[in-house]
């Protein structure tokens, strides 16, 4: 919630409006929008309707949001990873990321410009450098930065830095896109699982055809087999997040065909709501309800049990 505290500082000071006003506007935007968005969401309506630019300031990487133009950041270049090579649509190009931390978080900076990717690759710009960047753009909280970018080494000494790793055992709070996380925390609400179907060959999606059988493109007419997505909400203690999970992360839980059943898979998550576990995943945008959200890559039950065992082996 500190990048929303933030937020409404932020709008208090270009508006003129009170602190308690801001937030009375934001609340209400919320209520009116259901509470589909999240309080940041909310927060960035209203800085629109009051004609806040957040462009061509200076930003403190935690006040990052997503779809600003012309951001300018300074920050430590904490970890740089290896230039990629990518085709698109019969064009060749080259991206590089880096790891960019002030004193409030970090977060990816991605370079598409030739020139800037130069610049990491023979070392003129390299890990614990302070680097300024101006004119990026940001695709939620990473900063993008193209050719109208500009990226080099400042003069400005950091000590103070929050680097929070793209991948760490970390909590929501932290959680940023695209980033890789392991956290621990409670499921607090499990939704009703919903389905989908595949080609039990190829395991590609396949829908009904006019004729109600299911047909595969490249299997042609087969019998579908159910695929379960399920929904929840896990809080840390710091931020509850929602959480998505296929098959393969389900069946580690529950066998599959048991969601299918609608007594069993009640059961299931009466049993499940409560439960603490270790998730990891990668943190990804909801595009339907603008927030974040995890896809799971693991799960596994805490056991208290077993904890307390270390921790008595310890002693
Ligand atoms: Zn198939």
């Amino acid at each position: 919630m500190k990048n929303y505290e933030l937020l409404v500082d932020r709008i208090a000071k270009s508006s003129g409006l009170s602190r308690e006003e801001v937030v009375l506007k934001v609340e209400a935007k919320k209520a009116k929008l259901s509470g589909l968005i999240s309080k940041e969401g909310a927060a960035q309506i209203i800085a629109a309707e009051l004609g806040i630019s957040f462009e061509e300031e200076d930003l403190k990487i935690s006040e990052l949001i997503g779809g600003l133009r012309k951001v300018n950041v300074i920050g430590k270049v904490m970890n740089i990873f290896p230039i990629r090579e990518f085709e698109k649509n019969d064009r060749k190009g080259r991206v590089a990321n880096f790891i960019l931390a002030d004193e409030t978080g970090s977060t990816r900076v991605v370079l598409w410009d030739t020139n800037h990717i130069g610049l990491i690759e023979d070392g003129r710009i390299k890990v614990g450098d302070v680097v300024e960047i101006r004119n990026g753009s940001t695709r939620d909280s990473e900063i993008h930065l193209s050719s109208f970018g500009e990226l080099k080494k400042s003069k400005i000494v950091m000590n103070a830095i929050k680097n929070a790793p793209a991948v760490s055992e970390g909590t929501l709070e932290e959680a940023r896109q695209g980033m890789s996380v392991k956290v621990r925390g409670v499921v607090v609400q499990v939704f009703q699982p919903r389905f989908y179907f595949v080609c039990p060959t190829c395991n590609k999606k396949v829908v009904a055809s006019d004729d109600g059988k299911f047909k595969c493109a490249e299997h042609g007419k087969i019998e579908k087999k159910d695929k379960a997505i399920l929904n929840f909400v896990l809080d840390d203690g710091t931020e509850s997040m929602r959480v998505v999970m296929f098959s393969d992360q389900i069946k580690a839980l529950v066998p599959e065909e048991d969601l299918a059943d609608e007594v069993k898979s009640a059961a299931f998550r009466d049993e499940f709501i409560g439960t603490e576990i270790y998730l990891s995943g990668r943190v990804n945008r909801n595009q339907l309800f603008n927030n974040l959200e995890i896809v799971a890559s693991g799960i596994e039950r805490v056991d208290v049990e077993k904890l307390i065992t270390e921790l008595d082996g310890k002693d």
